[in-house]
């Protein structure tokens, strides 16, 4: 037979779910040995993946969207649910990715984000109680956020702390120094202006 890839193709789309349910019986059915297999060779597939991840990056990334634009309002649901259930978790997860795409040099093992986030219950300046999971994924002003405390120094777990958003927002790149001097500007000013309007 002469190979046609439009054919194969079609022959593909055809038997789609003919296919997966093959694939699903047969996982089932080797699944100790795949399971073994793929602990035995570990390093060998992560290299291979790790490979064929740089190969097909644009493709990757294309398929992603197109995946996410489909499944939207499933991928959505099931994200608040995982978060609701693994609430540190995704928290670190979703904080490392931002701050990569945002361009920060993070050399933080998200394992280790996770043991920091557990030790930290409430905002270490103003006292705040963290909510982890945020409303819908969106920030709230008690979402816990990274504070880096060498603003001159990359993003890892000794140059960094968990504060509030809300007390985030205010610091903002200041140094600690900073934050000392700004505190006491704060005061004089607060001071300054209630003499002067009398409140
Ligand atoms: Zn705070």
């Amino acid at each position: 037979m002469v190979y046609n890839p439009e054919y194969q193709k079609k022959y593909r789309e055809k038997n789609k779910d003919k296919q997966k349910q093959y694939q699903k019986q047969y996982y089932e059915e080797h699944k100790d040995e795949l399971k073994l297999y793929r602990e035995e060779h570990k390093d060998e597939i992560a290299v291979r993946q790790k490979k064929y991840r740089k190969e097909h990056k644009i493709e990757k990334i294309k398929y992603d969207k197109q995946y996410y634009e489909e499944h939207k309002d499933e991928l959505v649901v099931k994200r608040q649910k995982y978060r609701e259930v693994n609430p540190i978790r995704s928290w670190a997860s979703s904080t490392l990715t931002s701050h990569r795409r945002t361009g920060f040099i993070v050399d933080i093992v998200r394992d280790e984000l996770i043991s920091l986030a557990e030790r930290i219950e409430y905002c270490p300046i103003c006292g705040v109680k963290f909510d982890w999971c945020g409303n819908k994924g969106r920030t709230l002003s008690n979402s816990p956020s990274l504070d880096r405390l060498n603003n001159g120094k990359e993003l890892n777990i000794g140059n960094i702390d968990i504060i509030c958003y809300r007390c985030n927002v205010s610091k903002r790149d200041r140094t600690l120094d900073e934050l000392v001097i700004w505190n006491q500007q704060c005061i004089d000013y607060v001071k300054r202006v209630k003499l002067e309007r009398g409140l």
